[in-house]
């Protein structure tokens, strides 16, 4: 099993929170249409030969700043250059506000088969704090608009905690979400990230964190709504109806192989990760001396270790300890259960023979969790 995801490095303006590699000199877009294609090629025994691809993600950045007739000629240059499974998932985020009519007709004679709409809110006050595009109307419409033309499989992203929002606020946004035709869900609570402009708004003071308990409210208000419509929550911040998980993410969490491809994309093979340039002026000028634009590492031992726990705890499956022991031994498997237990007695963490599930107020305090049981680089 293998995946494949592509960057598509830009934003027509920046959302204040965001701090993925994008970049609004919108011009560059042939430039970069050509050389993913020479990276798609240059790519191409990235995985064991007869691996078939299940799955293809475009994320950004914006997917949706192309024209679906773009798209399709990316799909048709790895379908040229990789095996893909016939039953792939190919998801496509899109936002709101380029999501129209003719879009959609078009975007349907793709292969695209998986969409993911930005939503983020459903309040116009808080999308414009966010500096997002589009409003409340265009995200409803885009919804219901991809709905009736046929896409069956349609994901929304939403943030919660935003400065200022009370429970309310948030149950509106849930309700909204709730009565749209939406097979998957990811909400996420805002985090301020280093260097983004929402994150000096905090510390200059303009705007305010939500308490924790707020927080903690509104998450177990997002799993109580949720799993009332018939979602399951089957990753911390993912909600499927009728099992319609992101296969792509799925594979992600569960460790299997995924290919990166444009700026600031990541790779992991099983053993090596690697980094193409976040710089999309330096990836152009690779790719046009015929040179890849990562840079790798291999993973010690210890951070294979890590990164089993901190995937695995993510999801509803949890952690499989006998899988873990298979791979990393007895004596590490111990080491790890014996780490659990003062999580297990305050309830954060479910143990049993088999495996390690975080509860629900585990879920909620799983950064810190997770922290606590890696074990340190010798
Ligand atoms: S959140 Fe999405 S649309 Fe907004 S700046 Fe980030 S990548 Fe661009």
């Amino acid at each position: 099993m293998a995946g494949i995801y592509i960057h598509i490095p830009f934003c027509k303006k920046r959302c204040l929170y965001c701090d993925f590699y994008s970049t609004t000199a919108l011009e560059k877009k042939n430039d970069f249409l050509a050389a993913l294609q020479k990276e798609i090629f240059l790519r191409r025994d990235f995985f064991p030969q007869e691996t078939p691809v299940e799955t293809l993600y475009f994320g950004g950045g914006t997917p949706s700043f192309l024209h679906p007739g773009e798209v399709q000629i990316i799909v048709n240059c790895l379908r040229e250059n990789f095996l893909f499974s016939p039953a792939a998932e190919i998801t496509f985020e899109a936002n709101p506000e380029d999501i129209n009519n003719n879009y959609l007709t078009s975007l349907l004679r793709t292969d695209i088969n998986r969409l993911s709409l930005g939503i983020q809110s459903f309040s116009n006050s808080f999308l414009a704090l966010l500096n997002r595009r589009h409003n409340a109307r265009q995200a409803i419409d885009a919804v219901t608009t991809a709905a009736t033309k046929g896409f069956n499989n349609i994901s929304i992203d939403l943030i919660y905690g935003l400065p200022g929002q009370s429970l309310a606020h948030w149950e509106q946004d849930l309700q909204q979400a709730m009565n749209l035709p939406v097979s998957h869900l990811s909400a996420y609570h805002l985090t301020y990230e280093q260097g983004t402009p929402l994150t000096t708004l905090l510390k200059e003071g303009k705007i305010e964190e939500t308490p924790e308990d707020l927080s903690l409210q509104m998450f177990k208000l997002l799993i109580e709504r949720t799993a009332q419509h018939g979602f399951e929550h089957y990753e911390l911040s993912n909600f499927a109806r009728q099992g319609q998980y992101s296969r792509h993410n799925m594979a992600y969490w569960t460790g299997k192989p995924y290919l990166g491809l444009g700026p600031s994309a990541h790779s992991f093979d099983g053993e090596k990760r690697y980094h193409n340039t976040s710089h999309l002026e330096k990836y152009l000028q690779l790719l046009k001396d015929d040179k890849t634009a990562y840079e790798s590492e291999i993973l010690s031992f210890t951070d294979r270790m890590n990164e089993r726990i901190m995937l695995a705890l993510r999801t509803s499956a949890g952690l499989d300890l006998k899988d873990f022991e298979q791979s990393f031994g007895k004596e590490k498997k111990d080491l790890l259960v014996a780490g659990m237990k003062k999580f297990t007695r305050t309830g954060l963490v479910l143990l049993d023979e088999q495996k390690a599930v975080l509860s629900t107020e585990g879920k909620f305090l799983s950064d810190m969790i997770i922290r606590d049981l890696f074990f340190e680089c010798k």
